[in-house]
């Protein structure tokens, strides 16, 4: 049995068993979902029949125990086919599910062919199971002693609207996890327990990284000194590297006129996710929901010849899209990030060899913030696509030839491509091994047409240059938070926003400590000097709190020998080194990014 058909099962039996304790509630809907199933309630019935009621997680033990006995029950799942007439009558009292009935009958008025001709003018299913009859298309499980009744767990409580918008009622969202054994359950719950310790927005209050104000604005993060030399840290990596590679900056506005969108097809394709414009004078600005227009812009600045190419440009851009409040998430959801974000502009014969090497570097990039696995997709043309189908062909060839060359492992996502071009995109996994989406690497036929973007072929003919949109981190909040996650806060050497403290044992060392200070500080060590007047075992346990690598305890015997005392962060004391050594070591260290 297939563990979604389970989970959404159990939904019907949450729903039967929340009808039988609360009397009078109302029905919205009952999805499977990731790892587990939720069913919205609307108990404003009960509360008013109570003098006040509503569900608490402590009520949570009481529902899962009801479900449990019904579970054992082995109650049957049964499906029938009714008319929508019908239908009314069986949901009379349920205003959510008559809401639902209605919008199926005039679905199915204007395509009847989805009702098979054996249904007559019946075509709403309906399941039974128990005492509780839902509007359901199915499937199902056929008897309720397929689920296993330890591997499931009701986790929380939520407020929702009816279908997500908030002109209607709020109703009561109950989430349960659900898995086939309680092996796989009890796994879950550990992972979560962990997941929770490593939360980058715990995390980043304590490390002082940055702050989400609510004054400032949802999906807004300020970074604090800390955070924002980590993000510094990052950006000044890959622009080193890109800047081998040849890659040349910009630096483009926040807003731009709206025509530069309209032009390029995202006021129509992702309206949803923009905001709304900006009146300047006498025309429209749109906040920038991305870089590309800016980039073609800064291509068309002169003629381009076939020599030129392929023509590269990198920004550390940051964009604003609209996200639902609710889907908002510390930083891996906000609505102003700042993608890694680069083009490449080519002529079609250069277009595998410049994948290669992207797709090449993406792997070492990923690997140095000690990412090492990662699923990788293909995804190519979609129903709705711009373009000839010989450059769909081609490019989609040319990923697959990137990705072959370097013996990379891949699945191919059918028909997920954008609409202008097929992509990769790589998903890493931490050290719990969550799924994050990261790099993407598209090639694009439609923006340098849309743009009338050229270059003058070897015969002196006007040519259209092939575009590729990619960025490595993807965005670079979301990416720090990842890796905050996956570190548990605990960032390699070279990442680390301070990387030493060194801590005198009495007021008589501080000069000493003072040295080794400046000393580190020369060398561009991230240190700090903890000269407070607390115990030096104090310091060392908010050393490790604050997950600092490396502390270097100095009292009279170092002192008199040029040395330190070390503790390294996850193994302690390490013993004593001469200070020269331990720099040489430590630099080697931050400048291989171990
Ligand atoms: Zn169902
Ligand atoms: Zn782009």
């Amino acid at each position: 049995m297939k563990i979604n058909t389970i989970r959404h099962s159990l939904a019907h039996i949450l729903a039967t068993a929340v009808q039988e304790l609360y009397p009078g509630t109302k029905f919205g809907i009952g999805p499977s979902i990731e790892n587990g199933f939720y069913y919205d309630f609307d108990l404003s019935a009960v509360a008013s029949r109570e003098g006040g009621f509503s569900i608490s997680p402590t009520d949570l033990p009481k529902i899962e125990k009801k479900m449990k006995k019904m579970i054992k029950q082995n109650l049957k799942f049964e499906k029938k086919i009714i008319s929508s007439q019908q239908a009314k009558k069986t949901f009379k009292g349920q205003p959510y599910k008559l809401e639902l009935i209605k919008e199926l009958a005039k679905l199915s008025e204007a395509r009847p062919r989805v009702c098979r001709p054996e249904d007559g003018p019946r075509h709403i299913s309906i399941y039974q199971c128990g005492n509780f009859t839902d509007l359901c298309k199915g499937p199902h499980i056929k008897n309720s002693k397929e689920i296993n009744p330890n591997a499931f767990k009701l986790t929380k409580i939520a407020g929702a609207y009816w279908r997500g918008d908030e002109k209607n009622p709020m109703l009561t969202r109950i989430y349960g996890i659900a898995f086939q054994t309680k092996k796989e359950l009890d796994e879950y719950l550990e992972q979560q327990k962990e997941a929770k310790k490593r939360d980058h927005r715990i995390l980043g209050k304590k490390l002082e990284l940055f702050i989400l104000d609510e004054e400032v604005g949802a999906g807004l993060p300020i970074w604090l000194p800390k955070g924002a030399i980590l993000r510094k840290t990052i950006e000044d990596y890959l622009y080193q590297e890109l800047t081998e590679q040849g890659y040349g900056w910009l630096w483009t506005p926040h807003i731009g006129n709206l025509n530069l969108w309209k032009t390029s097809g995202h006021w129509d394709f992702y309206k949803e996710n923009l905001y709304s414009p900006i009146q300047i004078d006498e025309e429209h600005y749109l906040l920038k929901p991305m870089n590309c227009p800016f980039h073609i812009k800064a291509y068309q600045n002169k003629i381009r010849s076939y020599r030129d190419l392929p023509i590269k440009y990198a920004e550390f851009g940051t964009v604003y899209r609209y996200e639902k409040s609710g889907v908002l998430h510390g930083l891996t959801r906000v609505r102003g990030f700042t993608q890694d974000d680069a083009h490449i502009f080519c002529v079609k014969e250069q277009l595998s060899e410049e994948l290669l090497k992207l797709l090449k570097y993406t792997i070492k990039i990923l690997k140095t913030f000690g990412f090492k696995d990662y699923d990788i997709y293909l995804s190519t043309r979609p129903e709705k696509y711009v373009g000839a189908l010989k450059n769909w062909q081609k490019a989609t060839n040319s990923l697959k030839f990137a990705l072959d060359k370097l013996g990379l492992k891949y699945q191919i996502d059918p028909g997920e491509g954008v609409f202008y071009g097929p992509k990769i995109d790589i998903k890493i996994k931490d050290s719990l091994t969550r799924d994050w989406q990261c790099t993407t690497i598209q090639v694009d036929f439609n923006l340098p047409e849309k743009f009338k973007m050229a270059y003058i072929d070897e015969k002196g003919k006007k040519q259209q240059p092939i575009m590729i949109h990619r960025a490595l981190l993807g965005s670079i909040e979301r990416f720090i938070g990842i890796l905050l996650e996956h570190y548990a806060g605990a960032l390699p050497l070279w990442l680390s926003p301070v990387q030493v403290w060194v801590i005198p044992i009495g007021s008589r060392h501080e000069k000493y400590a003072q040295q080794i200070n400046r000393q580190l500080c020369e060398n561009s060590f991230r240190i700090e000097l903890k000269n407070e007047n607390e115990t030096v075992g104090k310091k060392i346990r908010e050393a490790e709190i604050q997950k600092i690598p490396y502390v270097l305890v100095v009292g009279d015997k170092e002192k008199k020998a040029r040395s330190v005392r070390v503790r390294q962060r996850g193994k302690g004391d390490i013993g004593e080194m001469k200070l020269n050594k331990f720099i040489e070591k430590t630099m080697r260290s931050i400048a291989q990014r171990e």
